[in-house]
């Protein structure tokens, strides 16, 4: 028997997502290393035995969850500061981003982690948040996520505190970056290009981008919207709507996840497709943010072209939180409202958005993101000893429209246990907390970003 051998046995429901989508009954996995080795009734499994077993009784397992967006950094130490309706606030976010300290960043982006682990998220993109990569590594290590970073640039002049830089250097920081970190931590950690947005970027960056990362086998990331008044700008500036923009000068294509991606109209769609760009969509931070799903969301017109679509949480301050099974609601329930029609976004549409899909969109689709045989062996079990998980019929269901994150029992990465029975054993939780804390009241008073807390009187 190999050493690294763990066995899920008679798992509730072992929601597959592979190519027929099998839900099996009375499941059981097998996992050898950082691979799954067999899935498949439990009977039919009855006689393998592991290092480790895992009484799976009361567990719903799915693949573990592909958050597309997550800004990790400054904002876990500031979470909630910022009024509903703030006034420029991406102002005061990169503000308080540019401030940050490494020690701080390391504690900030630990507190992330432990988050968005014990919601079942097994890989996110931080779209170049990170500043002292270095100083996080050893966070990204110890906890055992997959993630993908990247050095923010830009090298136009822009309203925000954005990092700048001239062309040259822009792509060259960013080729270092790529050679520094992609494939390290046993290929844990990618590294992709990752300008802010086209508005921020010249069209010689993003192209040389674009180049730099189809040159590494890598990806590359950027804030993207279009809509009337954007569309009616890029007309006057370049001559083409945002998206059609971005692919006249060669910036779209498999390997690019464009952010957000509200408003766009059917050409735009249409040229996502043809260019098999990718798009990842926070639909907890459009809704927060009042950008009206009704008007700019299309969601269900990119999946019926076959665009890849991720969802994306965001920062602990724009949605303000990690739970990916959260974010399956809401994209499952704001289309069918908003276009009073319910047979958009089915609770299984939910659900590969934040697995297959997502593991497609950041080109990872053939390693991970369904529980098949071959594939890396990154889980999410889910306990269904708790009320909103009752009665259960239909997993699918319960985990999209009655169940959140909280209800996370264990998270297997690469084959290792980092959640084990609701509890990490990387970091000691409640000095973290304190520590961030501290870390949020000197981030607040050394930048003077600082709010009422709240509109009832504190006393
Ligand atoms: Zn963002």
């Amino acid at each position: 028997m190999p050493s690294s051998t763990l066995k899920i046995e008679n798992a509730r429901f072992v929601v597959t997502v592979d190519q027929q989508r099998r839900i099996i009954q009375d499941g059981s996995i097998l996992i050898d290393g950082q691979h799954i080795m067999d899935v498949g009734k439990a009977a039919d499994l009855v006689e393998v035995r592991a290092n480790r077993v895992i009484d799976a009784r009361h567990l719903v397992v799915t693949p573990g969850f592909f958050n597309g967006h997550m800004h990790i950094s400054y904002a876990h130490a500031v979470r909630g500061i910022f009024p509903d309706d703030v006034e420029n606030r991406l102002a005061h976010v990169f503000n308080l981003q540019a401030a940050m300290s490494e020690e701080e960043e390391y504690y900030t982006s630990l507190l992330a982690i432990v988050e968005l682990l014990k919601n079942g998220t097994v890989c996110f993109v931080d779209p170049g948040s990170t500043k002292f990569p270095d100083a996080c590594l050893q966070a990204y290590e110890d906890s055992g996520v997959r993630i993908i970073l990247g050095e923010c640039v830009t090298d136009r002049a822009f309203p925000w505190n954005l990092p700048r830089y001239p062309t040259e250097e822009a792509l060259s920081r960013t080729k270092s970056f790529i050679g520094k970190y992609d494939h390290r931590l046993g290929d844990r950690l990618r590294a992709w290009a990752m300008p802010f947005s086209a508005e921020s970027c010249s069209a010689g960056l993003l192209r040389g981008l674009k180049k730099l990362a189809d040159e590494h086998g890598t990806g590359l990331t950027l804030h993207h919207n279009s809509g009337p008044k954007p569309r009616e700008q890029y007309l006057a500036e370049h001559g083409l709507p945002p998206t059609e923009y971005l692919e006249a000068i060669g910036a779209l294509g498999p390997n690019v996840l464009l952010a957000h991606a509200l408003g766009l109209d059917d050409a735009e769609i249409d040229c996502l497709a043809r260019t098999e760009t990718s798009v990842a969509m926070c639909p907890s931070t459009a809704a927060k943010e009042g950008r009206g799903v009704r008007e700019h969301g299309r969601m269900p017109e990119l999946l019926a072209k076959g665009v890849k679509v991720a969802l994306g949480s965001d920062s602990a301050n724009s949605s303000n939180h990690l739970d990916l099974v959260r974010s399956m609601n809401l994209a499952a329930i704001q289309y069918k409202d908003a276009r009073q029609d319910t047979g958009l976004i089915p609770a299984e549409t939910a659900l590969e958005l934040a697995t297959l899909l997502g593991a497609q969109a950041f080109g990872l689709g053939d390693q991970l993101g369904s529980i098949e045989a071959g594939k890396k062996a990154d889980l999410v079990l889910f306990d269904t000893n708790r009320p909103e998980w009752q009665a259960l019929f239909n997993p699918i269901n319960n985990l999209v429209y009655s169940a959140d994150g909280r209800s996370v029992h264990t998270v297997i990465v690469d084959g290792r246990v980092v959640v084990d029975a609701y509890r990490q054993s990387f970091v000691h939780e409640a000095r973290l907390f304190q520590k961030v804390q501290e870390i949020g009241e000197r981030l607040q008073a050394r930048t003077g970003i600082t709010f009422p807390r709240g509109r009832w009187p504190m006393v």
